[in-house]
């Protein structure tokens, strides 16, 4: 029976093909059936994990030793010694064994029925600390089912799934982290819908530079797509259509082609210089997340990298990237730009982008926790790693810094420091790096945009990250689909900080970029222009468009109806002033 299902279109596109239901996190694994001559293959390849997390717990009792935490020792290894029970629990360690048996399936899925089977009992326990031991025993299967994939000589569980399947692959899954989403890059899918997550979730962001349809918050697609139905996914709607009948597939498949002619005529204004009908120069950029996104870079035709969201290198891992490879990261994109400018922004994690929880690895923390800059500036050891990597990368081509996250005076100077710590080290050793770096930081948190003028005097260049200053301004988390709808570009305080921020810098002299998706929309395109905005940095895949835009936008129209924008204070007429700006 056919049925449509809506969502939020995060990424643009069609795609035609057949469902497949994923997990994305290490419990939720994969089913299937292991022949019966290979059941006792299964049952060792089980021991073996079993046995690898063993040495791992055994190495982080000894790391905790070695490492004179203080107080913090304690309670790490009494942590350790819970793992290790739950572990050696014949419950946990030999149970899923007799599934493999009993039901001849993947060890993966036998360490699932025997967990959730587990996890119930917890359910009916009374005493408090024990019923929290249920995290604990989560953590360990967790560790055993990443331990499973490395047992079975392969990598994550997704692309080797991948892997096997036909181009037409559609993902379905609950929610997918960008670290889930990383791994796609290099692997055939023809889209992406989940049922949670919100449009300027780094999930969302991945998709649009995968340039591959995404729709996210569908709510219950897991429960109604079966697997390898035939589904069209309409990225630019938000709609997938369930077992199409001929005439809506003929229909979708014209759609898809056009989409593509449409693509190949953007292609052609590549090499033009962009420019306003009234010849305005216009800095258009890329956002990248790893290197190998400088294909995509080129492609695009983009004047430089205005964001490489160097926290990608830090992630699907389970240690850190240390001095020497971030250094080639960084220098491979500085030479790939041939002298073009390239924004590298400091590590920025937390909220959505938490890292693997490996032994060295920090834990996830909120939107509004210990993220980004602060992070940092609270880890000097990593800090003055990676801004020695960049300060040594800055040889190779037109590097920048940029700090993401800046709210406070006392983090500005504490971060001017560090880079100054750095390239003091740097000298000491005798090692090249370009001592006139730029330093920029990113106008993202309210406090920084509305106490501009400190960030004035101290930064060499400002990027608004729209994204982020739209989620604390409305107090909207990104990631949350129940609150989607709120989340707003359009909300007249979110327009009258970003058009402040671009006036007081321009004024001041001071170069400003928006960085944030609001870039790469194209429909927003004239507002930003009206706001005296003139250098954009988004996702390649938007570039084009966004150039197309701009060849097309005369200032002396935009400039007076923008003006009025900014005056006007009724949502709905804004509303319709912007969408008349696009005519
Ligand atoms: C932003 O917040 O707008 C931004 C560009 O950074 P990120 O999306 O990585 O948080
Ligand atoms: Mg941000």
């Amino acid at each position: 029976m056919s049925f449509v299902l809506h969502g939020l279109g995060v990424s643009g596109g069609i795609a035609i093909g057949h469902a497949h239901l994923v997990t994305s996190t290490s419990l939720e694994v994969d089913h299937y059936q292991i022949p019966a001559e290979f059941v006792t293959k299964e049952v060792k390849r089980f021991d073996r994990a079993i046995k690898q997390v063993r040495s791992e717990l055994d190495q982080l009792e000894s790391d905790i030793h070695t490492s004179h935490r203080g107080d913090a020792t304690a309670d790490m290894a009494a942590f350790v010694t819970v793992h290790r029970m739950i572990l050696e629990d014949p419950s946990f360690a030999e149970a899923p064994k007799d599934i493999i048996r009993r039901d001849t399936c993947n060890a993966e899925w036998a360490l699932k029925l025997q967990l959730d089977e587990i996890l119930a009992h917890f359910a009916e326990v009374q005493d408090e600390y024990l019923r929290e031991r249920k995290t604990d025993v989560r953590q360990v299967a967790e560790r055993v089912v990443a331990a499973l994939s490395g047992a079975g000589g392969q990598g994550s569980a997704v692309p080797e799934k991948l892997r096997a399947r036909a181009e037409d692959t559609i993902l379905v899954a609950k929610d997918l982290s960008p670290a889930d989403v990383i791994l796609f890059k290099d692997h055939q899918v023809a889209a992406f819908v989940t049922d949670l997550g919100g449009s300027t979730s780094h999930t969302a962001i991945l998709a649009r530079s995968l340039k591959i349809p995404a729709i996210v918050a569908l709510h219950t697609s897991r429960e109604l797509l079966r697997e390898d139905e035939l589904i069209i996914v309409d990225g630019t709607q938000g709609a997938v259509i369930v077992d199409p009948d001929e005439t809506v597939l003929a229909e979708y498949r014209l759609k898809q082609h056009q989409w593509k002619l449409e693509r190949q005529k953007l292609a052609r204004i590549k090499t033009a210089a962009t420019e306003t009908l009234d010849g305005v120069r216009v800095e258009l950029h890329a956002n990248i997340e790893l290197p190998s996104d400088l294909d995509a870079v080129r492609q695009s035709g983009a004047a430089g990298v205005g964001l490489f969201r160097s926290e990608f290198l830090f992630m699907n891992r389970k240690d850190l990237p240390n001095e020497e490879e971030q250094f080639e990261a960084y220098r491979a994109v500085a030479e790939g730009m041939k002298g073009k400018p390239v924004v590298i922004r400091t590590l920025d994690i937390g909220a959505d982008k938490s890292l693997d929880n490996g032994p060295d690895q920090p834990a996830p923390t909120s939107a509004l926790g210990l993220r980004a800059i602060r992070y940092c500036l609270a880890e000097p050891g990593i800090f003055n790693t990676q801004l020695r990597a960049i300060l040594r990368a800055s040889r190779y081509g037109d590097v920048r810094i940029l700090i993401p996250m800046l709210a406070s005076w006392t983090e500005i100077k504490q971060t001017l420091l560090a880079v100054a710590r750095a390239k003091e080290q740097l000298k000491d050793e005798n090692r090249k790096f370009t001592g006139e770096i730029q330093v920029g930081g990113m106008i993202e948190i309210p406090a920084a945009a509305i106490a501009l003028p400190m960030f004035l005097k101290q930064l060499d260049f400002l990027s608004i990250g729209t994204n982020d200053l739209i989620q604390y301004t409305l107090a909207i988390d990104r990631t949350d689909d129940t609150v989607a709808h709120l989340y707003d570009p359009l909300h007249p305080a979110v327009l009258h900080l970003v058009s402040t921020v671009i006036r007081q810098a321009n004024m001041a002299g001071v170069p400003v970029a928006v960085c944030g998706e609001m870039a790469g929309d194209v429909h927003l395109t004239r507002l930003l222009l009206g706001f005296g905005l003139r250098h954009f940095s988004m996702h390649p895949a938007n570039l084009l468009p966004v150039k197309q835009r701009v060849l097309m936008s005369s200032l002396s129209e935009i400039d007076p109806a923008v003006a009025k924008i900014l005056r006007t204070d009724d949502p709905e007429k804004l509303r319709s002033m912007v969408e008349k700006l696009n005519l």
